[in-house]
């Protein structure tokens, strides 16, 4: 499936110069959301994933659809202050100043195997933070996931060299 024709993109968001990749479009097509989660869960169906773990928030949207086809739970990694009970936190850069997430301390334990998964992989400073957050805990990365790759940006580097990356459209 050409999943490329199913994404939309919106010059100058959310700041001018910037080329948004929007997959809302690529959600509300029923055979291309089928697709994406079922292609996705094809790479990772043999990996014995114990939990997904969606990135706040576009992370979430095909984080819970894949973790329920592979037979997983879901956990969610959200942005500061989000969470109800005790977590554990990351600082990673942005553009411009930083950012943190977090995800509860009860979430996973050291015998875990997790796929973090995103929409989108850009300069890999949201997946890489994820991966160090996993890492606190001691729990095993079997993979990541995500929909779009923007190759330019060499995201791939900034996770860890020994872990699959399952990328569905690379711009
Ligand atoms: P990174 O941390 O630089 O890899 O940026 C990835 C994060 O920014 C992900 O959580 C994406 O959802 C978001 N993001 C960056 N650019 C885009 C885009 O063009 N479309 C959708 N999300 C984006």
């Amino acid at each position: 499936m050409d999943l490329k024709s199913l994404i939309r993109d919106i010059p100058d968001f959310p700041k001018p110069g910037i080329l948004f990749r929007d997959i809302t479009t690529l959600l509300r097509d029923p055979d291309g959301l089928r697709y994406t989660v079922d292609v996705m869960a094809d790479h990772f169906a043999d990996a014995s994933i114990d939990y997904v773990l969606g990135m706040e928030s576009r992370g979430f949207i095909i984080g819970t659809p894949l973790a329920y086809k592979l037979g997983a739970g879901f956990i969610p990694v959200r942005k500061a202050g989000k969470l109800p009970s005790d977590v554990y936190s990351v600082e990673y850069a942005l553009e411009y100043g930083t950012d943190r997430l977090e995800i509860h301390q009860d979430a996973l334990h050291p015998a875990s195997r997790v796929l973090i998964v995103d929409d989108l992989i850009a300069t890999g400073g949201t997946a890489g933070a994820t991966a160090q957050l996993v890492q606190q805990v001691g729990c095993e990365i079997a993979g990541f996931g995500f929909i779009i790759e923007l190759t330019f940006l060499e995201g791939r580097k900034s996770l860890p060299s020994d872990v699959p990356i399952v990328t569905l459209v690379q711009y």
